[in-house]
């Protein structure tokens, strides 16, 4: 069968031919791929800044970002069967005893940077026809989600982001009011920054979660992006026309940030407007060689005086994958057309490279359909 590789010493990039993947333990399931989604990380890999190929391999098989089908249970797999579809995890457990976090199932968390990530570090991702993977890592996705619920592991950023912000937010004693548990008390702000994937289903779940959500980018309004923004009740707001003390002003009440557009200076122009305890939520890493300059006694004064807290979240654990499940699920019966035009672009196989490289639309899958 047909994979989307990269090899990282030999710096190339081009479809392998891999032997059909068998079970082997009674507890694996055999999934035939439906899509898989590109995103940035997809693109590092690609240019070889990021990826590390499983031992015993020359290339790393791409894909972090899936949609299954069951085909085949091991006799012990007791949640599945053929026909039902899955979204499989993207991060396996380091081995270290110490690691509490594996050691937890929430590798998500680990301690020691020795886990693994298929398609993305020692292990082969999902761009490809069949693929084994073991019960605990899979995630049921209803029928009715088989057409977008390639954005389920995009969509699970946003949402260990808030399990995380409402977490921290318990320490509020009047409670973190949104607008679906406190009709009368006022609405929370939340600024996303970009209007990617990651950035414009952050919105979602923001608006979905009850904030009074703006989406801030670089585009100029009208834009298609700018349009599905409100769509979907988000307010959008161009970083050309408005500064972060403008767009502060708008907002009211900068109680969220979710940065979600690389850790640029934008990124830290926002993080001086932020409000009264407030969190900001960092999901992207500054690009190769871009410079940025932060004040820092400025950031420092506020970040105490205000009780603010700043977050770097990555990867997700099980309660996130369930959570955006659920949410996609909701998002898609309110807004479906909005979700729908989230995928701009469908390649097959044989052209992986092109969405890889290509940085028009919004999200670009390869179709796969279980096709070897
Ligand atoms: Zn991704
Ligand atoms: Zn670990």
């Amino acid at each position: 069968m047909k994979a989307g590789a990269v090899f990282p010493e030999k710096r190339k990039i081009e479809v392998v031919t891999l032997d059909e993947p068998r079970i082997s333990s009674p507890t694996e399931v055999k999934l035939r791929m439906l899509e898989v989604g590109v995103c940035g990380t997809d693109r590092e890999i690609a240019s070889f800044h990021h990826g590390t190929a499983p031992e015993g391999f020359e290339f790393l098989v791409l894909g972090h970002e899936a949609l299954g089908e069951v085909v085949e249970t091991g006799p012990a797999v007791s949640r599945f069967q053929p026909g039902d579809l899955v979204v499989p995890m993207v991060r396996r457990p380091c081995p270290h005893s110490r690691c509490l976090a594996c050691r937890a199932g929430r590798q998500d968390f680990c301690y020691t940077d020795d886990f693994r990530e298929r398609g993305i570090k020692e292990q082969h991702g999902f761009m490809t026809g069949l693929v084994v993977d073991e019960e605990r890592y899979l995630n049921a996705v209803p029928r009715e989600l088989r057409a977008v619920g390639v954005l389920v592991e995009p969509l699970t950023i946003a949402e260990k982001a808030l399990i995380q912000i409402h977490a921290i937010q318990q320490r509020l004693p009047w409670g973190w009011a949104t607008k679906r548990d406190h009709p009368a008390g006022r609405r929370h702000g939340a600024v996303v920054l970009g209007a990617g994937p990651v950035g414009l289903l952050g919105a979602m779940a923001l608006v979905h979660a009850g904030f009074e959500t703006y989406v801030y980018s670089r585009e100029r309004i009208p834009n298609p992006r700018a349009d599905l923004a409100a769509a979907f009740g988000a307010h959008y707001f161009c970083s050309e026309t408005y500064n972060a003390g403008q767009l502060a002003a708008e907002v009211g009440n900068l109680d969220v940030v979710y940065e979600a557009a690389g850790a640029t200076q934008t990124a830290f122009e926002l993080l001086q407007v932020l409000g009264p305890d407030a969190v900001y939520c960092f999901t992207g890493v500054p690009r190769h060689g871009e410079p940025i300059s932060i004040d820092t006694p400025a950031l420092l004064y506020h970040l105490v005086l205000r009780n603010q807290v700043i977050l770097g979240t990555v990867n997700a654990g099980k309660d996130a994958f369930q959570a955006a499940i659920c949410d996609l699920r909701v998002f898609y019966q309110r807004w479906p057309d909005a979700v729908r035009s989230l995928i701009t672009g469908r390649y097959p196989l044989e052209e992986f490279r092109e969405p890889v490289f290509d940085r028009s639309g919004i999200k670009n899958i390869i179709v796969l359909d279980g096709r070897t």
